[in-house]
């Protein structure tokens, strides 16, 4: 089979709709491009799920708080296109700015309060510009799931939330984090770390697997775990933190106490890269973690 690409939003509407009049279901990826394992990660469980897989590549730019970081947000279509073509994705959409946003856009979608605390205090509209973007293309394609990644923790969040208010007919599904084997999350932002810089940044997972264990061995105060993933990240002095919390998974808001499953995130910037990662920990887990590290390690590509 060929990847078809698509570039109008009319074009992707008939796609669809023929594929889903002939029976067939529709996943939905959306992405920004520059695609990696933890894309196709995403693309290989849309393929299991559902019968016709269509990923979307499109850097939003109404969702970039920073004009540098969308200007340089890797863009490379022609090898995005070859990598779902071997995943055997059935449609690329790749609008371009114009198509989306032929005026200025007019309607927004908030979601509160989801969006208030970790990278909505430091990337002012970010949330706005993607629970948006996310609304209109899942108002083009129509899908019946679709597909996001733990990694954006508290992106998942927003679009459940957005989904759950607006009563949207699709199906969300968390996609977990995939790693590189020595904990660093796979990001299309890892390509602007020099050699040096990327051989410190796997230190941010090692600081949330700190925060994971000390909550799985009882801890309860989000600030007496907060310190120890600091003293990790303190080892580097060239990590400027951004914030480290401690938040309900669901509201991500900030936990007084802990004393049920918590999200540990944080943001840093690395050099002129800002990297985000989480943990989901949970301190039941204290009870058998010679259970739960077997069952984490499932594959060396999979450190979380
Ligand atoms: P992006 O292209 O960065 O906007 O990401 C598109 C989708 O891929 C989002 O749902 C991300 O959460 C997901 N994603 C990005 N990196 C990873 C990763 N390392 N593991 C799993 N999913 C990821």
């Amino acid at each position: 089979m060929t990847t078809r690409v698509v570039r109008s939003i009319d074009e992707i509407r008939n796609a669809v709709t023929r594929e889903r009049s002939s029976g067939r279901t529709i996943g939905l990826v959306p992405t920004m491009g520059a695609l990696h394992a933890g894309h196709a990660s995403l693309i290989d469980l849309a393929r299991r799920q559902t019968d016709c897989a269509v990923v979307s590549i499109f850097v939003n730019p109404i969702q970039f708080d920073r004009t540098d970081d969308y200007n340089r947000y890797p863009r490379a279509l022609s090898v995005d296109v070859d990598f779902c073509q071997a995943r055997s994705v059935d449609l690329v959409f790749a609008p371009a700015a114009a198509e989306m946003y032929p005026h200025p856009q007019g309607a927004f979608v908030e979601v509160a309060p989801v969006s208030e605390h970790l990278c909505g205090r430091f990337r002012p509209g970010h949330f706005r510009g993607v629970a948006t973007v996310v609304l209109k293309l899942l108002n083009i394609v129509q899908p019946d799931r679709a597909y996001f990644g733990e990694k954006d923790a508290q992106q998942l969040a927003v679009i459940r939330r957005m989904v759950a208010d607006l009563n949207l007919p699709v199906t969300i599904v968390e996609v977990p984090t995939v790693r590189e084997p020595d904990g660093l999350a796979l990001s299309s932002r890892n390509q602007h770390l020099t050699p040096g810089e990327r051989r410190i940044a796997p230190m941010l997972n090692r600081a949330l697997r700190v925060a994971r264990q000390a909550i799985a061995a009882g801890a309860t105060a989000p600030e007496g775990v907060k310190n120890e993933a600091l003293r990790i990240l303190s080892q580097a002095p060239e990590i400027r933190l951004e914030y480290l919390e401690i938040v309900d998974p669901g509201t991500m808001q900030p936990v007084a106490a802990i004393s049920g499953p918590v999200r540990v995130a944080l943001a840093a910037w690395i050099g002129n890269t800002r990297l985000i990662d989480n943990l989901l920990c949970n301190p039941e887990e204290a009870q058998a973690p010679a259970v739960e590290q077997g069952s984490r390690a499932v594959t060396a590509s999979r450190v979380s």
